[in-house]
């Protein structure tokens, strides 16, 4: 075989940062039969012992969180501050789990004739499968291994292409924190490999986070081989905002909502739907603000939003913006990628924006936030049940009872009342309709991959 080569390419400058030899069907190969073999030993393990490894882990995140947080910045733009909290932020996942697992697994006894007893355990289900996105590349992958491979299961990570650094750092985690080998291993594959790998007997199960196109290929795949997957897919997050709303609140978080990680995040605000009491106040304000946001170079710790991830995206970006424009939609600030090298693009405020343009019906992946005006609040949770997705939702309103009750019409995985959305290893995560299904995190996300077995004894 002539081995293809990964690329990792600084979208702020444009520069080849490493490159990687990609895998063979060789490695792969050695890598499925290391995943089967190890994982007959960590079945086996205490689960006292596997959380203890996951707490090392935790510290070797910490203890190396500038490197790894300058890997991500330099593979994918985000600003360096970001980074470092988001290493920041898998030390905290591993040590929610570190702590939970064991609880969170726990047999659970049923009520039973007299005479018998009834439980159920929590087995893990063996190698499983991982295809991960580039936006938050440290985050969705300890996202996905620190439970899993606490419950017992081993992992494979396949990386999105331009993260192949990122890929390669998550690998050392788990060595450098003691786990035996082939608990978790990286593929250095290309996307065409994943059939092979998912169709593979010995890989049990999948969980990808990505695009609605890649969760479609992946899901089809597990299926002809009837195999368990959960799929963390792509959002056009409503951002609520009531008559009541604390403006000052909603205009901050909101600013954060649609433009933390350059607006490349699955959660981000999308879409800001804003009663008409408070619609012109709220977007001048927003507009002031994104106008007030440093742009530029990602290494630098005062940068607010730094490189978009890859050119060709953000292309992909303004196309949107522009047939948005074209079809009628007001652009209040920003609209074209800076004049500069890299990848770069200003936070865009689209109003008057048609149903059914781009920025109203698809996920805009980057800093562009659509306004929308409404006249109450039944046509704001109208609005913003008009999308395809349905991952989560942020509500901004003074009186909670309203929230809680509107929360209910929201179709969405989750629904924030006055707080952006957000993921926390306590709370579950996930969506529905064409953001995907299951959920991560929390007690629901560890028990998404383990075979809960129904024992009953005579
Ligand atoms: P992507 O292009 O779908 O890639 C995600 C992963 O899927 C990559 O590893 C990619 O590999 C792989 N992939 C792509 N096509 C595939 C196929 N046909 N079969 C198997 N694997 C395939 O998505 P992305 O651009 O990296 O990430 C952005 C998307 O992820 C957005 O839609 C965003 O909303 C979503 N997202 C969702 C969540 C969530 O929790 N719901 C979180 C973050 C991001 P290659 O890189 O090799 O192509």
């Amino acid at each position: 075989r002539v081995y293809e080569t990964m690329e990792a390419v600084n979208p702020a400058t444009g520069e080849t940062v490493a490159t990687y030899e990609e895998h063979g069907d060789k490695e792969v190969e050695q890598c499925l039969a290391m995943a089967q073999e190890t994982f007959e030993e960590w079945r086996e393990r205490p689960i006292r012992e596997r959380e203890e490894l996951l707490a090392n882990a935790a510290d070797v995140l910490r203890e190396n969180k500038e490197r790894y947080g300058e890997i991500m910045t330099k593979e994918m733009g985000k600003p360096i501050s970001e980074a470092v909290a988001e290493v920041e932020k898998c030390a905290w996942a591993c040590d929610h789990y570190a702590e939970n697992a064991g609880a969170y697994l726990d047999s659970e006894q049923h009520p039973s004739p007299p005479g018998t007893a009834v439980s159920t355990v929590h087995d893990p289900l063996g190698p499983i499968l991982a295809v991960m996105p580039w936006n938050f590349p440290f985050w969705q992958v300890i996202r996905f291994a620190a439970p899993y491979l606490t419950a017992g299961n081993v992992g494979l990570l396949k990386h999105a292409s331009n993260v192949p650094g990122c890929a390669v750092a998550l690998q050392e985690v788990f060595e450098k924190a003691g786990y035996p080998d082939g608990v978790f291993q990286t593929l250095l594959v290309g996307s065409e490999t994943v059939d092979d790998v998912l169709a593979d007997d010995r890989v049990k199960a999948a969980t990808l986070t990505g695009s609605g196109p890649a969760g479609r290929a992946v899901a089809e795949t597990a299926g002809r081989h009837l195999k368990k997957t959960v799929l963390e897919l792509g959002g056009s997050d409503p951002f609520i905002v009531l008559d009541d709303a604390d403006i000052d609140a909603a205009v901050e978080t909101g600013v954060l909502a649609r433009t933390q990680n350059g607006g490349q995040s699955c959660i981000a605000a999308k879409r800001f739907i804003v009663h008409e009491a408070v619609y012109d106040e709220y977007v001048d304000r927003l507009v002031s603000a994104f106008e007030s946001l440093t742009v530029g170079d990602p290494m630098d710790e005062k940068t607010d939003v730094g490189a978009q991830a890859d050119p060709d995206l953000m292309a992909e970006l303004h196309d949107q913006v522009q047939a948005s424009v074209g079809a009628g939609a007001t652009c209040l600030t920003g609209g074209e990628p800076l004049d500069r090298d890299g990848a770069f693009y200003p936070p865009t405020v689209l109003a008057d924006v048609p149903e059914g343009c781009p920025a109203d019906s698809e996920e805009t992946f980057g800093p562009v936030a659509a306004v929308y005006e409404v006249p109450n609040e039944t046509e704001a949770i109208e609005k913003a049940n008009d999308t395809q997705y349905g991952l989560g939702a942020s509500l901004w309103t003074d009186d909670r009872d309203r929230g809680r009750r509107l929360a209910r019409q929201v179709e969405a995985g989750c629904v924030y009342i006055n707080e952006m959305t957000k993921s926390d290893p306590r709370v579950p995560f996930g969506g529905i309709n064409d953001a995907g299904y299951g959920r991560e995190l929390s007690e629901a996300g560890i028990k998404e991959f383990v075979n809960r077995k129904t024992v009953w004894t005579q």
